[in-house]
């Protein structure tokens, strides 16, 4: 392959003013080693640096202030730590104090009485007397005076600081970059675009990102660019799905008998309207003689369970088999329960396959699948091994995809000789459809988003650790109501043991607490065995209580629990926190949630308890958890289509990508190879992309 080198590829090195020896610190510190590192480098935030204020104007509101001013006088004052030199600085309308803690023998020769500064910094009043702590100081002159633009400020590491590489030498290298840069920024969106959407040229937005000549040029700058971040992310992903589509023939299944006579006979509720419109979706699919490859959301509750069994229903009406993969055993018990209920009614053969799967029954399974005697297997990623083979399997469902990797899913796919079979994912994890859309762009989405008529909202409080046995008072009522409890302990990695102690601890004082009812505890230490064994016994009612950790989390369905207490709220996350909601709430009683915290909590943390006490919408929920703690955390996985997102916030410009998500689509419906002329800047871009590609792929 040839690779085309521009000038983007020339060392920093050969720029103005940065030498060997500052290349080598922005390789090491800042892996930039090229023009295009640096010009990619972008800044972070700007400083204002346009407008003067007097110091009659400074106010505490101002986030940094700059002001012309004498140096009158200055003094050392203070002992140890809190040695400091201030001196006097004054305008026309007054006074204020400049502090520096750190430096002070410098700034000692380095200020000249009298003399006039620009002092930039953040003000804060001291009395009457405004003060600034290590100002930006310099002297002024016939060039400053005139006020300044926006400064860059840039990312840097204390290492760079150290050998006086400051955001200002950036700027400058920068400034020396973009003069001879210029000429050579090519334009890598369309005509069209650009005047559809009005924004300014790559080489213009390029500039102003880095040095703008005023407040609108950045934020023209910054809409432009993140245009084209989000443009390219969601232009590769649609490509994607497309060659997909046509690369990868499905199954087609047509038949429908067993279908309506599950509907006639045995269909135990009226669907819901989300859930028929999805089934239309999945149907749709099925019949289009294209693989599927489908992600189905639904919040918990939403009635997941029933939708994959008729989807199973269109496999194995025509020929097929169908599978269903659950993260954990737990998981794939309920499915398989809550599947088995409907499949004996139409008389299919379902199995599952487990971690625990004794050797013999391991054997039949095997022999039943590969001889199409099953219909249906639920299992977890024992499913995965290649001994297990199929007669036509036609349908994998993958549960909580977020759990498997791409890998796994990879091997799902290969289960089938001539054809893969169609996949769906689904999560009960509601993604805001910002981040649904750049995660799994590539996916068809289907979403349930209407739980079923007549559920009472589950209602949620908030209760500090004092209250305990307000709660306990409270549980007992319940329980004396024939209810079942949950009480959930956060079970993290990290302090594993002390956690472990937090719920044993835990189980012994509501063991004290409620000595005449029977109560079981589920942790992921017990062995497969004596989970199931917990888990039956609350399921049949006979404990009352159920002491665990996180394992209950996904899934679980006991219809008759109406009560969940989480236990240390604080330390668990939204998403999670309503996940963990999500298991009561199953059956037609009024369900509670209670969340128990200590008392001093973080801004942060108020906010997450607040959202889950007000609100049960899971992708409300989502939406904020979106904002708290951005894209990078929510999908906390690194493979996520989301690296290339440089300046775009899923959490904030989702106007924007909605826009280059029409215009990705529009495009490729209109020209799916790019071939036409008025499409050369995209298929340019794509091709150096690429190419960005395989250099990496060949360095690391
Ligand atoms: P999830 O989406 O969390 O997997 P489930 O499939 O477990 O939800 O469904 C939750 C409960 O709601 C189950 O008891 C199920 O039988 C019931 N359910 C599902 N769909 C409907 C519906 N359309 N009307 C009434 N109940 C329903
Ligand atoms: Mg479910």
């Amino acid at each position: 392959m040839t690779e085309r080198v521009t000038f983007f590829d020339t060392k920093i090195d050969f720029l103005k003013g940065v030498g060997p020896q500052r290349a080598s610190l922005l390789n090491t510190e800042l892996n930039i080693f090229t023009y295009r590192d640096l010009i990619q480098y972008y800044p972070f935030r700007h400083e204002d640096r346009t407008r003067f204020v007097t110091i009659a104007e400074l106010s505490e509101a101002l986030p940094s202030a700059q002001v012309i001013g004498r140096i009158r006088d200055w003094a050392v004052v203070g002992e140890g730590p809190k040695k400091r030199l201030v001196a006097e600085f004054t305008d026309h309308t007054g006074s204020m104090d400049l502090v520096w803690f750190q430096g002070i023998t410098h700034f000692e020769k380095f200020l000249r009485p009298g003399a006039e500064y620009i002092a930039y910094g953040k003000p804060i009043a001291f009395g009457s007397k405004y003060s600034i702590t290590h100002p930006e100081l310099d002297p002024l002159t016939a060039e400053n005076e005139q006020g300044s633009t926006f400064h860059p400020i840039y990312n840097l590491t204390e290492k760079l600081r150290r050998m006086r590489v400051d955001s200002k030498l950036i700027a400058r290298m920068m400034q020396q970059l973009l003069e001879v840069a210029y000429p050579h920024i090519h334009e890598t969106l369309p005509n069209s675009l650009l005047e559809q959407y009005r924004m300014i040229s790559k080489a213009d937005a390029i500039e102003n990102i880095h040095l703008p000549k005023s407040q609108a040029w950045l934020k023209q700058a910054e809409r432009r660019l993140k245009f084209e971040e989000l443009f390219y992310n969601q232009l590769r992903l649609i490509k994607n799905k497309l060659i997909h589509k046509t690369e990868y023939p499905g199954q087609v299944f047509r038949n429908m008998k067993l279908l309506n006579r599950f509907y006639k006979e045995f269909m135990p509720f009226q669907l819901t309207e989300a859930q028929k419109r999805v089934l239309r979706e999945i149907h749709g699919d099925l019949v289009s003689g294209k693989q599927m490859n489908r992600l189905l959301q639904g919040d918990v509750g939403s009635g997941k369970t029933i939708v994959a069994f008729i989807t199973m229903l269109m496999a194995i009406d025509n020929g097929a088999q169908a599978c269903i993969m659950a993260p954990t055993e737990i998981l794939a018990d309920q499915h398989y329960y809550g599947l088995k209920v409907f499949a004996d009614q139409l008389g299919l053969t379902i199995g599952r396959l487990t971690g625990s799967t004794r050797t013999k029954g391991r054997r039949i399974i095997h022999e039943q699948l590969q001889s199409g005697l099953m219909h249906i297997i639920v299992g977890t990623h024992a499913l995965l091994e290649d001994v297990v083979q199929f007669k036509n399997l036609g349908l994998c469902i993958i549960d909580e995809q977020h759990r498997f990797g791409v890998a796994q899913r990879a091997r799902l796919w290969n289960k089938n000789q001539d054809i893969y079979p169609h996949m769906m994912v689904m999560t009960a994890t509601p993604i805001p459809r910002t981040l649904a859309m750049t995660l799994y762009g590539n996916l068809d989405l289907s979403v349930i988003d209407e739980l079923p008529a007549g559920r009472k909202p589950i209602k949620t409080v908030h209760r500090y650790d004092t209250h305990r046995l307000e709660v306990f008072g409270f549980m007992r009522q319940q329980i004396e109501q024939g209810r079942q409890v949950y009480v959930v302990y956060p079970l993290i990695e990290e302090s594993e043991k002390l956690d472990f102690k937090d719920l044993m601890d835990g189980h012994e004082s509501i063991t004290r607490a409620f000595p005449n009812h029977p109560i079981g505890v589920l942790h992921g230490r017990m062995t497969g065995y004596d989970k199931d064994f917990e888990m039956e016994r609350f399921v049949k009612g006979e404990t009352k209580i159920m002491v665990a950790t996180t394992v209950i989390e996904v899934g679980v369905n006991v219809p008759n629990a109406s009560v969940m207490v989480v236990e240390s709220a604080e330390r668990f996350g939204l998403a999670q926190l309503h996940q963990l909601r999500g298991r009561v709430g199953r059956g037609a009683e009024q369900s509670y949630c209670i969340l128990m915290t200590d008392y001093k909590l973080s801004k942060e943390t108020r906010t997450r308890i607040e959202t889950l006490v007000k609100t049960n919408n899971g992708f409300e929920i989502a939406d904020v958890d979106l904002q708290l703690r951005g894209p990078g955390d929510l999908s906390g996985t690194q493979q996520s289509g989301i690296a290339d997102l440089i300046l775009a916030d899923l959490a904030k410009d989702g106007a924007i990508l909605m826009a280059a998500r029409e215009s990705a689509q529009q495009i490729l419906a209109e020209d799916p190879d790019l071939v036409l002329p008025q499409h050369a800047p995209i298929r340019n871009q794509v091709e150096v992309q690429r190419e960005d590609e395989t250099n990496w792929s060949r360095i690391s």
